[in-house]
């Protein structure tokens, strides 16, 4: 599985090119139900796959650290 496509933070929900994968580490393992979640968050839809970017990781370790034990991580 891979995703050349720029990523969507789960937490502050940008979409930016700086974020990307090409092998899904770092990213939820449970997609849709971040999804779900993300859209009763933000109001939207996701532009892109799921995941918690450097900022947020920084500014709010708890949460991502949260966020990625009730999705799971791509190791
Ligand atoms: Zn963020």
């Amino acid at each position: 599985m891979t995703t050349e496509t720029p990523l969507t933070c789960y937490i502050c929900g940008l979409t930016s090119d700086d974020w990307r994968t090409v092998d899904m580490i770092g990213l939820f393992e449970e997609q849709k139900a971040a999804r779900k979640r993300f859209k009763e968050k933000h109001g939207k839809e996701p532009d892109s796959y799921l995941f918690v970017c450097p900022e947020c990781e920084e500014e709010n370790p708890h949460h991502a650290e949260n966020s990625y034990e009730k999705y799971g991580k791509y190791q």
